[in-house]
């Protein structure tokens, strides 16, 4: 597909980070102590046991911290394709719309008000308006929508790849492919920056 010319906007998932060595939660590595992060990230887990889920949360920061943004995530900034994500590890930079929050920041639990608790979305919990007010504007107003390493399955991120006029799906799995939308089979480093005509 060429792309030039194009007015581009990346909706990124856990599978961007991959290749920069964060685990995706459906892949290898997935699993903390035996639990699945659906267990981990709700209200409830933390109401039941708040230690257990910061522990979880320290983990993935010492695990994120020695990662590195990499070439697919440098490609987008460098091409300046504004990028909206469901991740969490900062790893594309300040200036990316992030849907589910950032690991990095806290806030006090809105429940019990004791605990800070990483400013993340956790699954039941709703997206900050605002933050999807802005998502929804950039998909909406792009030419193409790079939908890069997401299994699309987490809503309302999902949904956004409709919003737009043409998407264009890049995963190895062919599982995420989505009806209507254009596929390319392969990881986010090995295609986004030859997309994109930087080297990989
Ligand atoms: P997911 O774990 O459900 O799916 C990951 C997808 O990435 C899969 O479709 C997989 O085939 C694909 N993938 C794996 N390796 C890839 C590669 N090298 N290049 C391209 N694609 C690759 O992730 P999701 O769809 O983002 O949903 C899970 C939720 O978990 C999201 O809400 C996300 O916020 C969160 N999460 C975030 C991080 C992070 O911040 N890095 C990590 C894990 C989960």
């Amino acid at each position: 597909m060429d792309l030039s010319g194009k007015r581009l906007v990346a909706l990124t998932g856990a599978g961007i980070s991959a290749e920069s060595g964060v685990p995706t939660f459906r892949g290898p590595g997935g699993l903390w102590r035996g639990r699945r992060p659906e267990d981990l990230a709700t209200p409830e887990a933390f109401a039941r046991d708040p230690r257990l889920v910061l522990d979880w949360y320290e983990w993935r920061r010492g695990l994120i911290a020695k990662c590195r943004p990499n070439a697919a995530q440098e490609a987008l900034s460098k091409r300046g394709v504004a990028v909206v994500t469901q991740n969490v590890d900062g790893l594309h930079g300040p200036d990316a719309i992030e849907l589910h929050g950032n690991i990095w920041r806290t806030k006090p639990c809105g429940c019990c008000g004791r605990y800070q608790r990483p400013d993340v979305v956790w699954f039941g919990e709703s997206l900050d308006p605002a933050v999807l007010r802005r998502a929804t504007e950039a998909v909406g107003s792009c030419d193409v929508l790079l939908v890069i390493g997401t299994s699309g399955v987490v809503q309302p991120a999902a949904g956004l790849v409709r919003l737009a006029r043409r998407a264009l799906v890049i995963n190895p799995d062919p599982a995420a492919a989505v009806p209507g939308c254009d596929f390319i089979r392969g990881t986010a480093c090995g295609v986004v920056p030859r997309l994109l005509g930087l080297p990989g």
